[in-house]
């Protein structure tokens, strides 16, 4: 424990990362005047935020009345409620009460605006709503955000991950859009700073309270104060090896969909270090990864095509489930990874699924080694290491189901969420030649942490608050447990609890 000491800087409000549920929390803190400071670790804002599709679950607010969308408070508590257990009751009516006021306090200010765009919620539960309830921002014009802004943005991940350049001049949008939307809110309170390149590792506390952080900028040692509170907004541990062993986080690091250089989880430890309690500390939010060329995976779904098989060659679960479900399926069971997706040529060799970054030319691919192409499915599972007979009557099984247009073995056609990317959702495989990707457990970052209220305050062990500490987004542990409900709730359940933080801090 760091006590009392001199500040290189100091401030009312530090939040610590820059994704949507830090800049949330930032840009109300900064509204309310209070002097707020955002303390990110990389040169660019926006985390794995900035990669996202920008939906936010946030239910029962005027964008969704505005569109017509048939959702309500008490329609989105029927589906929570029918699919997490008691221990999230506190939780989940803070969030539900709070999140319409929260979107009209966003939509207050001109920068912030917002737009229904249907995808459909991840379960088939009472109170699921026809086309989902999530909504995006609307796309941004850089020049509304200038150079200086736009300059502190991370680029798409298509690009970030390639290292390329990228249309600097193109409109923002999904997550690049919330990131940029919330940040020129921040900016045009006038009581918003940035600090990048700034990594936290420590918290400085009294015997009372937590006093501020303890950072290094650029090989310095810095101590930067805060007067009111702090905030730990940093993404989950995902990118870091050691913390996921410990904790049995299945995957790995390298497979985690956060951009490179983020996520490590030192504010974790650091309140840790502080006596702060976590809880669900092995869970993430799940996907499956198709493997690139450049030896990562991409976050895949929206199969049209194909079937996934194991190690065996046998199919394990429906294709087309929502991508946290299907991750959940490849983790039941050590031979399902890798896993195959295995299809035929009416795609040219393209694969039949949606995929970010997009999977690309299928010939970069043949050349790296990530698709296998055969004349004939025996030749298929030679190459793969797979059961030749179990591989060709698991195809010729699904051809059946193909052809009846019902999956007999897992309703793949069931859902609407299979049927968002495309229809049919069940083609026969049958056309040589025949092609194979692998598949990988990928994640979108992790979901345990720091166990907090629903002021979003970090609590100890023993349930009292540690004073001046908040944390939201995956620094902290997701209410929703092992469920991902619907699209938007990462990003949602973040800003909703860091606005929580900021109005505690405020009052
Ligand atoms: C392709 C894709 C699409 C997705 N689409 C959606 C969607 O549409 N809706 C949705 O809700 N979710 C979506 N997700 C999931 C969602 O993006 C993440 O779960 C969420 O953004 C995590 O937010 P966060 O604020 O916790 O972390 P992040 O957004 O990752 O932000 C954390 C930031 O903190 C910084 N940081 C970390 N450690 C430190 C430190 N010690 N000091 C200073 N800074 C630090 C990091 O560098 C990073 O910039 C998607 C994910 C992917 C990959």
């Amino acid at each position: 424990m760091t006590h009392e000491q001199e500040w290189d800087e100091e401030y009312d409000v530090i939040v610590v990362g820059s994704g949507g549920g830090a800049l949330t929390g930032a840009y109300l803190a900064a509204r309310a005047g209070l002097d707020t400071v955002v303390v990110e670790r990389t040169g660019r804002l926006g985390g794995t935020s900035s990669y996202s599709g920008g939906a936010m679950w946030l239910p029962g607010s005027p964008v969704q009345r505005r569109d017509g969308v048939p959702d309500s408070t008490e329609s989105a508590r029927t589906y929570l409620r029918a699919l997490l257990d008691d221990s999230a009751e506190a939780k989940l009516e803070t969030f539900l009460a709070q999140a319409p006021a929260l979107v009209e306090r966003l939509e207050q200010d001109p920068a912030l605006t917002f737009t229904f765009q249907a995808f459909p919620d991840y379960y088939e539960r009472p109170g699921r709503v026809p086309g989902g309830r999530s909504f995006v921002p609307r796309a941004l014009d850089p020049a509304e955000l200038g150079d200086d802004l736009l300059a502190l943005i991370r680029p798409p991940l298509d690009r970030d991950r390639a290292g390329q350049d990228h249309d600097t001049s193109a409109p923002l949008t999904a997550g690049r859009a919330l990131i940029g939307r919330l940040l020129l809110a921040y900016h045009r309170t006038g009581h918003g700073a940035v600090t990048t390149d700034t990594v936290m590792d420590e918290l400085a506390a009294t015997p009372r309270r937590v006093t501020g952080i303890l950072a290094t900028r650029q090989g310095r040692r810095i101590r930067i104060g805060a007067r009111r509170g702090v905030l730990l907004a940093a993404g989950g541990f995902e990118h870091n090896e050691r913390l996921r062993g410990v904790h049995g986080v299945p995957g790995r690091s390298d497979c985690s969909m956060a951009p490179a250089g983020t996520n490590l989880g030192e504010p974790v430890e650091a309140a840790v270090a502080l006596g702060a309690a976590t809880d669900l500390m092995h869970e993430g939010w799940w996907c499956p990864g198709v493997r690139m060329p450049d030896g990562r995976p991409a976050f895949v779904c929206g199969f049209t095509g194909g079937l996934v098989v194991d190690a065996n060659g046998s199919r394990y679960a429906n294709e087309s489930l929502p991508y946290d479900r299907f991750g959940r399926e490849i983790q039941a069971e050590p031979d399902r990874t890798p896993s195959f997706v295995v299809y035929d040529s009416r795609t040219g060799g393209r694969l039949p699924a949606v995929t970010q970054p997009p999977w690309g030319d299928p010939s970069a691919h043949l050349d790296s080694g990530t698709l296998v192409k055969a004349d004939t499915l025996e030749e298929l599972a030679g190459i793969l290491g797979v059961d030749a007979g179990r591989l060709t009557a698991t195809v010729a099984r699904f051809n059946s189901f193909a052809d009846n247009g019902k999956d007999e073995e897992f309703a793949r056609e069931a859902d609407e969420f299979g049927h968002w990317f495309g229809d049919p959702v069940l083609r026969p495989v049958r056309e040589a030649p025949y092609y194979a990707a692998r598949i990988v457990l990928s994640d979108l970052g992790t979901k345990g942490g720091l166990v907090t209220d629903t002021s979003a305050r970090v609590l100890r062990e023993d349930g009292t608050p540690i004073a001046g500490l908040y944390a939201a987004g995956n620094t902290s542990a997701s209410f929703t447990g092992p469920f991902y409900p619907g699209p938007g709730i990462p990003l949602g359940t973040a800003m909703l609890f860091a606005s929580r933080a900021t109005a505690d801090m405020s009052a």
